[in-house]
C-alpha cells in the first residue's frame, strides 16, 4: 500500500493487542468476568459440552481409537483446553484426545502452564503449548486437525480472514471450525443497557481494579467493532467452509455466539 502506512497500522495493532494481553494475563479471570458478567465460565462449559469431544470407544469402530486432534487457538490460559480434555476423558471415556494451545503472547502461554499444573494433564503428551500467530501455523501441517477451537480470540487477529483460511487449511475434511466470541446484542433495550455497561463502566472498573483504563478500553472496543452474527458467518462461509443451519447460536441475547463451519 502507499507508504506502507497499512502494514504499520497493522504491526502496531499487533503490539497493542500483545500489550493488552500481557498486561492483564494475570488478573485474567477478572477481566472476563468484568467482560461477561461473570457468564463465561457457563458460555465456555457450554461450548464444549456441545462440541462434545473425543471419540467414544462405545459409539465409535474399533479400529478407530486414537481421539481426537485439537488446535484450540488464541487458547491463552487454557480455559477451554482443559475443559476439553475433562470432557472427552469423563464423558467420551477417551484417554487419547489431545490438545495443542497455541498463542501469540508468552506471557498468557505461561498462565496455562501454570494452571496446567492443577489439571492431570500437566506433563501429559494430550497437552501441548506452543507460542503462534493464528494468521501463520506453519507449524501445523496441511488436514490434521479434527477440531479448531478459538474463544474470545479472533476479534483481536489483524486479518480475521487470513486466520479462517489457515483453520481451514489444517483441519482434516471433515473437520469443524468453532469459535466463541463476544457479539451482536439483539433485543434493542437490553443493548442500550449492555452498551452503557460496557463503555460506561467496564475501562473505569478495570482502572479501579487492575489500574489499566486503557487495556479494558480495547477490549470493549474491539468488541464493538466485531462483524454481526450473520457478518462474520459470511466470512466463515468465504474461506471455503460449509455452514451446518443457521450457522451461529446467539448466547445471553448476543452478548457472545458461538459460530461453527465444516470443511466439506
Ligand atoms: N481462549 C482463552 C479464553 O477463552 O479464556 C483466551 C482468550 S483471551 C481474551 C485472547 C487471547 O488471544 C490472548 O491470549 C491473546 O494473546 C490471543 N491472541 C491475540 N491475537 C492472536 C493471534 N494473532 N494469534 C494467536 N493468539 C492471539
Amino acid at each position: 500500500t502507499h507508504f506502507g502506512f497499512e502494514t504499520i497500522a497493522e504491526a502496531l495493532k499487533e503490539q497493542r493487542v500483545r500489550g493488552v494481553f500481557s498486561s492483564v494475563a494475570s488478573n485474567y479471570d477478572s477481566m472476563n468476568d468484568f467482560m461477561s458478567l461473570g457468564i463465561h465460565r457457563l458460555w465456555k462449559d457450554h461450548f464444549v459440552r456441545n462440541l462434545n469431544p473425543g471419540r467414544n470407544p462405545l459409539t465409535s469402530s474399533t479400529s478407530d481409537q486414537k481421539g481426537w486432534n485439537i488446535l484450540d487457538i488464541a487458547g491463552g490460559t487454557g480455559d477451554i483446553a482443559f475443559r476439553m480434555l475433562d470432557h472427552a476423558s469423563h464423558i467420551n471415556n477417551d484417554a487419547h484426545t489431545n490438545v495443542t494451545v497455541a498463542d501469540i503472547n508468552p506471557e498468557m502461554l505461561a498462565e496455562g502452564k501454570k494452571r496446567s499444573l492443577q489439571t492431570p494433564y500437566a506433563r501429559s503428551p494430550r497437552l501441548k503449548f506452543i507460542e503462534a500467530n493464528a494468521e501463520k501455523l506453519h507449524m501445523i501441517p496441511d488436514n490434521s486437525i479434527d477440531l479448531y477451537t478459538v474463544a474470545f480470540g479472533i476479534r483481536n487477529f489483524t486479518h480475521k480472514d487470513v486466520a479462517l483460511k489457515e483453520a481451514f487449511r489444517v483441519l482434516k475434511p471433515g473437520g469443524v471450525f468453532a469459535c466463541l466470541e463476544f457479539s451482536k446484542v439483539e433485543n434493542p433495550l437490553f443493548n442500550a443497557v449492555y452498551q452503557q455497561w460496557s463503555f460506561n463502566a467496564i475501562p473505569y472498573i478495570g482502572q479501579l481494579v487492575a489500574g489499566d483504563k486503557a487495556s479494558y478500553q480495547y477490549l470493549v472496543e474491539s468488541i464493538a467493532k466485531f462483524p454481526s452474527q450473520e457478518e462474520f458467518s459470511g466470512m466463515i462461509r468465504d474461506a471455503g467452509f460449509l455452514i451446518p443451519g443457521k450457522g451461529y447460536e446467539n448466547l445471553t441475547d448476543g452478548i457472545a455466539a458461538i459460530h461453527k463451519g465444516v470443511k466439506p
